[in-house]
């Protein structure tokens, strides 16, 4: 047997004649760019999110970057964020001029530690040098954050919360899904996202009428009424039409794929606490009164990278996410970060590993992973 790490293959094949047919619709009307299908994709996405207004555009990168702009973000200003994360997070602070300023991870979870934040806030105000502005939580692996403690502080301190959803689209807080949780959300629509296009698109996710109008604005050029006239600066950050017609037709099925990527982490979750692993895997628990989109399930083992290759020549492809935290990428040296900076962070880069996850896996598929994995821990 040989289990797949995701499988668009599959996907594709449930819906098919359904992208054919949206894609040839496209090409017969033309409208490339900002076509009927981009106002209708983001009526859908309001409607499954709760958000009074969804803005698609080109990449999730580009949703952060867009938000931040929306926001008013800049140099002088510091945006709170985890160093455990994807690249593009603290990229698109840096691209806005603002200064990334890290808080660890909790201690059994993934994701940002909000008992840490307030006493950054405090920290950056005593010395006055930056402008505490936004704090940017990512869902991990597709777990929400902690956003009820975390919006109160951003609340207390008057902060902004820009959600990193890109890998939780689907998932829940509360009762409320992702994207009218916080003041902002933004998702990406990368192929091996929860739910993904067949190429690069993002979107963000707002109830505030004005930011949805700066958005807008930024998203195409900085445009006013008229084309030709700007209001402020922007970019050229629109969705394609086609990649919009097929996620169009991706949301039908989609609440159904959540459900088999919980059932699926919910049997390796189970599996793992069993005698056989010896307690030497550490399974990925959720945090209380959420649901995760499971974009990723991860574990913590002691020597990942042997791990990681004995699994994958028995036939159990696996990935590593994120080997290198931020505050230790070359790029981001300037902000004079060092080792033992994040040590709950540190440690998780170094004892991660991702197994296969993904809506069409058969329940043999993943007794098989787990039996491959029990064998080689
Ligand atoms: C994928 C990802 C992004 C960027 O999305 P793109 O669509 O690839 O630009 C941002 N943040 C996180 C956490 C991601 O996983």
């Amino acid at each position: 047997m040989k289990v797949n790490f995701v499988d668009l293959r599959s996907q594709y094949e449930q819906i098919d004649t359904q992208v054919q047919g949206a894609i040839a619709n496209i090409l017969e009307h033309g409208r490339y760019l900002m076509g009927p299908e981009v106002a209708e994709l983001e009526a859908k996405l309001c409607e499954f999110t709760g958000a009074k207004h969804t803005i698609t555009c080109s990449s999730g990168t580009d949703a952060l970057t867009i938000s931040l702009l929306a926001l008013g973000v800049g140099r002088g200003d510091a945006v709170i964020t985890t160093p455990f994360t994807f690249f593009a997070t603290v990229e698109s602070i840096c691209h806005v001029g603002a200064t990334p300023v890290f808080v660890d991870i909790a201690e059994g979870s993934y994701n940002i530690d909000a008992s840490q934040i307030e006493k950054t806030i405090e920290k950056i105000k005593s010395e006055g040098k930056l402008t505490p502005k936004v704090i940017i939580p990512v869902d991990i692996f597709g777990e929400p954050a902690d956003y009820p403690v975390i919006k109160d502080i951003a609340s207390k301190h008057g902060l902004k919360v820009v959600a990193d959803a890109a890998q939780s689209f689907g998932s829940k807080s509360g009762d409320k899904r992702t994207g009218s949780v916080a003041d902002v959300t933004i998702t990406s629509f990368y192929p091996t996202k929860p739910l993904s296009c067949y190429g690069d698109g993002g979107g963000v996710f707002t109830n505030c009428d004005d930011t949805a109008f700066e958005l807008r604005s930024i998203r195409v050029h900085g445009q006013s009424d008229n084309k030709y006239i700007s209001r402020r600066l922007g970019l050229t950050a629109r969705m394609d039409t086609i990649q919009a017609a097929v996620i169009l037709q991706k949301l039908p099925i989609f609440e159904n794929e959540l459900v088999r990527r919980n059932e699926v982490a919910a049997m390796y979750t189970n599996a793992l606490t069993q005698d056989r692993f010896n307690q030497k895997v550490k399974p990925h628990l959720i945090g209380d009164n959420r649901m995760s989109a499971w974009a990723h399930y991860s574990i913590l083992v002691e020597n990942p990278e042997d791990i990681s290759k004995k699994l994958n020549d028995l036939g159990v492809p696996t990935m590593r996410y994120y080997p290198v935290p931020m505050h230790l990428q070359t790029p981001l040296k300037h902000l004079g970060y060092a080792k033992g900076d994040f040590p709950v962070c540190e440690n998780v880069s170094n004892h991660v590993i991702s197994l296969p996850l993904h809506p069409y896996m058969t329940d043999d598929e993943v007794n098989f992973v787990l039996d491959k994995l029990a064998e080689v821990i």
